[in-house]
């Protein structure tokens, strides 16, 4: 009771005094006069008062209270004083709840929700005005939050991609976004109240007819449609249907189309169709698993764990131990391969090798997708995983393959070259030794019994065979030659396995031979030789390796053959040109020979300005020689001639030449006319000395012989003719002048 009573308080107010001061809604009543008879104390703080007192006591004196608070409108536009809601009452009014706002003494800003009633007597004259308020500052703070929240959730709803709608039960439109709006084409205005299908059109709201009814019906729906229809880059959109609830009843639902990528929508499908992927993975050996890096724990199937060579439910799901199963040599790439997948958020590609069990290498490739939460964090990644070991193989075949293929054609190139095959084979053999990584290669010759060592190339550990009498066992042992012979090579894995003798197996303990393979070379159905692969350690053969042997002996065989071939014709055809230009009855050179040499040796003196000599050569009588002698002895005597002037002349650029028949030519190059007499009174003392019988001689018992001499400075506008004209004049002038003599010509 701690209203205070004003004089005069009505008395049926005063009956419900104690009902009053309980009541949770401000009461006030004033008398005709506008005073205030009576507040409680809700009235009183209500409009910013302690007590009632207080509030009484600020009314003193005031009509109805006015000035001591200014009431506005919701607008904020100040109340007139004829419309406060105690003027209205005492006027007779009643006044229905209006909410008017003040700015209480302690300058908040306050809201009241008002009523006013005129209190009458029992002749209906107004005596009284109550006034009942109620606070509505916190209640109404709530609703302008709300209201700017609903605005800032619309402004939202605009700003993002997905096409958002709001419709009530009976599938009228609310509210869209500016998405849906400008999806669908259509307006904010035009929008409320817009049934659904007017506005997607019937195709589409035929897909979502289901989903929605579901939604009404307080269920979630969530459905994938392709909106090709929609003027979108995007191929489909998620459309999820959500129940908008009022307390426990649906008033309708939220429409969310949420654009995704086709790639999204795979992996939508993916996630769908886990069961049929999952046992057409399997079915395929392909691994699959799931990273959830928030937890750190990784989720392998049953063939992923096999693949890493564990038993399926072994893997303890932690990328530790996944990191253990790699081959460390492929640690730095795989992580990089998760860094760079998870910084651009794109797909993860790694290829790796594990290490099994059974200590075999298996390469894995693995392919994943990295999954990320609605704010871009990274949260999974999921991917496959494959053996590709056998790609692996073949491409390490075919790697090997070109480096064979390479190294044949380098060593094809370096055999064909035009040097001897032998000078190459130093080279080639290393080149194929470090490529078949052997500790020695050798070439045997087999021509000679004992074998012939014709190339080596062997690692700095092991002996040279060079220069050992090569009792290569294989070259020996019928068993092996048989195979030989016939093309075949022998690859041998261990001597020890072979029954080999004592002497054998201590020959190849020496040059530290265990494994041996050896390729016959063949030249038509004859072997002549072996080409020798060894190693240090046993060793098993590789049929590539064979071949590339093989090849390696075809081509050194060949080039070997074509230098024998070639030296053989070197050699003949020197033989050939001897023949061409020697006299094949004296061996001095002959005509063809002497006119060549004349001109050569005619240019180079011209250039020299030196002189050149000739001495014609004929025996006197030679017919008669022959009539006394036969032909036989004639050719023994032009013989004997021939080498006689050949012992006459003394510097190699001299030659002497057979010219014809028992005629002779002597070309001195360098050499002026005492030079060239000098030559020929010692030919004439050497055929003088030699005696050689000749009846039929009229000038001699013995052969003689004529000569004509010239000595030409070879010069232009001469000829190497004239040479020889002078030298036949002066010739025919030493047997006119009664042979046995030299003539000089002039
Ligand atoms: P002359 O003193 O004038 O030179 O008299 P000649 O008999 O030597 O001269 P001629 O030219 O009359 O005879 C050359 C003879 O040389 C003719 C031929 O029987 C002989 N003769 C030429 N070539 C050969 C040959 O290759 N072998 C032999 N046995 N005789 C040859
Ligand atoms: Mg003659
Ligand atoms: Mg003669």
């Amino acid at each position: 009771m701690s209203s205070d009573l004003a004089p005069g308080i009505p008395p049926a107010v005063a009956t419900f005094l104690p009902l009053l001061e309980q009541i949770d809604e401000g009461v006030q009543v004033f008398d005709e006069q506008g005073s205030l008879l009576y507040a409680n104390e809700r009235a009183a703080q209500n409009l910013g008062f302690a007590t009632p007192k207080a509030f009484l006591k600020a009314h003193q004196g005031r009509f109805c209270g006015l000035q001591i608070v200014t009431f506005c409108s919701a607008a904020g536009v100040p109340l007139p004083p004829d419309d406060y809601p105690c003027v209205q009452a005492l006027k007779g009014q009643r006044v229905a709840e209006q909410t008017l706002h003040f700015r209480d003494r302690q300058e908040r800003d306050r809201c009241l929700a008002v009523r006013a009633v005129p209190l009458r007597d029992d002749h209906g004259m107004v005596r009284y005005g109550a006034v009942l308020s109620r606070d509505l500052t916190a209640a109404q703070a709530i609703a302008q939050k709300l209201a700017q929240k609903d605005c800032q959730l619309r402004h939202m709803a605009d700003l993002i991609p997905s096409l958002v709608a709001c419709l009530d039960a009976q599938e009228h439109h609310v509210y869209a976004n500016a998405a849906y709006l400008k999806a669908f084409r259509t307006t904010a205005a035009d929008l409320p109240g817009s049934f659904l299908q007017a506005v997607v059109g019937p195709v589409l709201y035929q897909q979502l007819q289901l989903p929605l009814k579901q939604a009404l019906q307080g269920e979630l729906a969530d459905i994938c449609l392709p909106i090709n229809s929609l003027q979108t880059p995007l191929q489909y959109s998620r459309v999820s249907l959500i129940p908008q609830l009022e307390g426990a009843a649906v008033a309708g639902a939220y429409l969310i189309f949420s654009p995704i990528s086709a790639h999204q929508h795979t992996n939508n499908l993916l996630q769908t169709e886990t069961d049929f992927f999952r046992h057409s993975l399997e079915a395929a050996s392909v691994g699959t698993w799931d990273w959830h890096l928030n937890h750190q724990e990784l989720l392998w199937s049953s063939p992923q764990e096999q693949l890493f060579g564990l038993t399926p439910g072994s893997f303890d799901g932690q990328p530790e131990t996944f990191f253990q199963l790699v081959h460390e040599a492929d640690h730095d790439t795989l992580k990089a391969a998760i860094a760079a997948a998870m910084e651009t958020r794109q797909q993860f590609v790694a290829e790796f090798r594990v290490r099994l069990p059974n200590q075999q290498i298996r390469w894995l490739s693995q392919r994943g997708q990295v999954l990320r939460n609605p704010d871009g964090r990274v949260m999974r990644m999921v991917g496959v995983t494959f053996d590709t070991t056998a790609q692996h193989t073949a491409q390490a075949l075919l790697m090997q393959q070109m480096q064979r293929d390479r190294l044949i054609a380098k060593l094809s190139q370096e055999i064909s070259r035009p040097e001897q095959v032998t000078k190459a084979l130093p080279r080639v053999f290393e080149a194929v030794r470090q490529h078949l990584e052997l500790d020695r290669l050798v070439l045997i010759d087999l021509r000679e019994a004992a074998g012939e060592l014709i190339a080596e190339a062997q690692t700095p550990a092991v002996e040279s065979m060079s220069d050992w009498q090569m009792r290569h066992p294989w070259s020996v042992k019928a068993v092996y030659l048989e195979k030989f012979k016939l093309g075949h090579p022998v690859g041998i894995a261990d001597v020890q396995q072979q029954s080999l003798s004592e002497a054998e197996l201590s020959f190849l303990q020496f040059f530290d031979v265990q494994a041996d393979l050896s390729i016959p070379l063949l030249e038509g159905e004859q072997l002549w030789g072996l080409l020798s692969a060894q190693s240090r350690q046993p060793r098993d053969w590789l049929s590539e390796e064979i071949r590339l042997l093989e090849t390696v002996g075809r081509l050194v065989s060949t080039a070997i053959q074509r230098d024998r071939l070639h030296d053989y014709l070197t050699r003949a055809n020197r033989k050939l040109k001897r023949f061409a230009y020697l006299d094949g009855l004296t061996q001095v050179p002959n005509r063809r020979r002497f006119e060549h040499f004349l001109h050569q040796e005619w240019r180079r003196l011209m250039r020299e300005q030196a002189p050149l000599a000739l001495i014609m050569v004929d025996i006197d009588h030679f017919k008669a020689y022959n009539d006394v002698y036969g032909h036989q002895a004639g050719d023994d005597c032009l013989r004997r001639v021939a080498g006689l002037l050949r012992s006459a002349i003394q510097r190699p650029a001299d030659m002497v030449a057979r010219y014809g028949g028992e005629e002779f030519a002597i070309v001195l190059p360098n050499t002026n006319v005492e030079g060239a007499e000098t030559i020929a009174e010692k030919i004439q003392i050497l055929i003088h000395r030699a005696q050689i019988p000749h009846k039929g001689s009229l000038v001699s018992k013995s052969v003689t012989l004529s000569m004509g001499l010239a000595v030409l400075y070879p010069h232009p506008l001469k000829v190497p003719d004239d040479l020889i004209g002078l030298a036949d004049q002066a010739l025919y002038q030493a047997k006119d002048n009664g042979r046995d003599r030299v003539v000089a010509a002039p």
